[in-house]
C-alpha cells in the first residue's frame, strides 16, 4: 500500500482524498493516513500530494519508517 509520511502533519489540502478511487484516506491526530488493506496501490495520490508525503511502502525514506504502523493503527480506529 501507499504511506502518508511525515510532510502531512498540518497540511490543509485534501487532494489525495479527492482523488483517491477506493476513499482510504482517514484522519489521524494532525495528518491523513492511508488505510493498508483499503488501498489499491493505484498511485493517483502520490502526484496529487502538494507536500510529497506519500510514498509505496517500499520507497518510503528510512527516516519515515514509523509511518508504515502509524498508517494501520490510525486508520483502523474508524
Ligand atoms: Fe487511494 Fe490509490 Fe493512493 Fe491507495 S494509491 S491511497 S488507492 S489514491
Amino acid at each position: 500500500p501507499y504511506v502518508v509520511a511525515a510532510p502531512c502533519i498540518k497540511c490543509k489540502y485534501t487532494d489525495c482524498v479527492e482523488v483517491c478511487p477506493v476513499d482510504c484516506f482517514y484522519e489521524g491526530p494532525n495528518f491523513l493516513v492511508i488505510h493498508p488493506d483499503e488501498c489499491i496501490d493505484c498511485g493517483a495520490c502520490e502526484p496529487a500530494c502538494p507536500t510529497k508525503a506519500i510514498f509505496p511502502e517500499e520507497s518510503l525514506p528510512e527516516r519515515w519508517t514509523e509511518y508504515v504502523a502509524l498508517n494501520a493503527s490510525l486508520s483502523k480506529t474508524w
